[in-house]
């Protein structure tokens, strides 16, 4: 089958639509049921044929990065999934700093090409396993930055199959761990930064290092997790309140709240979706009933819709 777009004829073998895939592999949870269909785009001509294909199947489109904030419902996703992860690359001027990244350069990649480049102003990124796109509509924040800080804008296309279009830093209404783009049916394809140049390249690796290693100490990253499953209230820790709880160790299935970190949940082997969802409303409960408080997720679902 072909689909003509306003450039092109491309087949969809060509752009390797493939149907009924696990999504496991897709997510760092390792949980998640098939795609009705998945395909990992490399060009932008390629993403533009996809949305065109499942706009005239009628079928719904989801976006994954390196599905790092995600989880996925055992019984998978209808319609569409396009996995930007291959979709990956950036430019980076070491006179003036602009950084150009597409929307699925793995985020610690970009960390340590800035570093040697002598660019200063992503060193806290290089432990978040997570893509240029997912981390722009996460705000995705380490050590006291955060996406917001040093991007400029944003080149995004609409799901709804138009063309792409550039998305300014004040239009993009960036808060804690938010962005529009979480509510917006738009593809990020690239992000612009503005870091500072100049720095010694040395010192630069050093300290990203450093912020790599200490992650390493204090974080479960031996094992499948979605990093930070709630988002902190303010002026607290989601992790504190559920280690003093007494929760750490605590599991559902093979889900479990890690014994290293208390806002990781971990996939100890065979854990499902449903065991980490019901893990997820148990601390909440728990939090709920000891100190009042609702703790809201950082994670994304997918999938859950009309489902347990
Ligand atoms: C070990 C570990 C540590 C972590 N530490 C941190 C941390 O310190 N700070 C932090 O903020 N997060 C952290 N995370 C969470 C996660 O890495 C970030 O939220 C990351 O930015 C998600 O990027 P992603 O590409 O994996 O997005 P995904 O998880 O694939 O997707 C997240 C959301 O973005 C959407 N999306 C993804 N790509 C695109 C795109 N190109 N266009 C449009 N929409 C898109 C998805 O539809 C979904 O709604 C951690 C995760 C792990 C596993």
């Amino acid at each position: 089958m072909a689909v003509n777009t306003a450039s092109s004829l491309i087949s969809l073998q060509e752009i390797k639509l493939q149907p009924s895939q696990s999504l496991t592999n897709f997510t760092t949870w390792r949980v998640g049921g098939p795609a009705e269909w998945i395909a990992e785009p490399t060009t932008i001509a390629e993403i533009k044929l996809l949305i065109a294909w499942a706009k005239q199947q009628q079928v719904p489109c989801h976006v994954i990065g390196a599905g790092s904030n995600l989880l996925i419902h055992d019984s998978g996703l209808q319609g569409l999934s396009i996995c930007m992860k291959k979709f990956h690359g950036s430019k980076l001027n070491i006179k003036n700093g602009l950084v150009e990244a597409s929307g699925g350069e793995p985020l610690p990649t970009l960390a340590r090409r800035a570093a040697k480049a002598g660019l200063h102003g992503l060193e806290w990124a290089v432990g978040i396993p997570g893509t240029v796109g997912g981390a722009a509509v996460m705000n995705a924040g380490a050590q006291g930055s955060c996406m917001a800080e040093k991007l400029e804008s944003v080149l995004v296309l609409p799901l709804q199959g138009k063309e792409p279009f550039e998305l300014k830093k004040d239009e993009l209404g960036f808060a804690y761990r938010k962005s529009v783009l979480q509510e917006e049916q738009l593809i990020v394809l690239s992000a612009r930064f503005k870091l500072e140049p100049g720095y010694d390249q040395q010192e630069l690796t050093h300290i990203t290092n450093q912020n790599l290693n200490h992650r390493i100490n204090t974080q479960p990253y031996d094992l499948p997790s979605c990093g930070s499953v709630f988002r902190n209230p303010e002026h607290l820790k989601a992790g504190q309140l559920i280690e003093e709880l007494g929760l750490k160790g605590y599991k559902i299935g093979g889900a479990e709240i890690s014994k290293t970190h208390a806002n990781f949940i971990v996939n100890t082997g065979n854990a499902s979706a449903k065991d980490i969802s019901q893990l997820i409303a148990t601390i909440q409960k728990k939090v709920k009933e000891a100190h009042g408080l609702s703790l809201h997720t950082e994670v994304k679902r997918l999938g859950f819709e009309l489902k347990d």
